[in-house]
């Protein structure tokens, strides 16, 4: 796997693949957390290994993040920005908001955005 940009064979958007960070060859991270979700629906499961590293190799330390939707009723305003701390080992991202709130991502659940330290997302 070469790191670049590429169309995913799924939705047809232009993604940046990163060599060091490998998800499904020719799907984008977002499809590929996409499946990983059904899968757990499908098998009624909680978050297995596999997709707690597909989290992990979307969300990485640094990154930054805009908030779409929370369901909680703590959570920060939408379009609120925060810094991603780490996955944990069920999937949930750590966030550092710029509120000062903690509270944790739950993909699939809840809605960010990645608004930075990736190419194919960066405004
Ligand atoms: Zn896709």
């Amino acid at each position: 796997m070469e790191t670049g940009y590429k169309t995913c064979i799924r939705c047809g958007r232009i993604f940046f693949e990163d060599a060091a960070a490998p998800l499904a060859d020719g799907i984008c991270p977002d499809c590929v957390i996409d499946e990983a979700l059904e899968r757990a629906r499908r098998t009624d499961a909680k978050w297995d290994r596999v997709s707690v590293q597909l989290i992990k190799a979307r969300f990485r330390p640094g990154m930054r993040i805009r908030l779409i939707r929370m369901s909680d009723d703590q959570a920060p305003p939408p379009g609120t920005l925060g810094t991603v701390r780490g996955v944990d080992d069920i999937g949930s991202v750590l966030v550092a908001w710029d509120n000062g709130s903690g509270l944790n991502v739950i993909p699939g659940e809840d809605q960010i955005e990645i608004i930075g330290d990736d190419p194919a997302f960066a405004d």
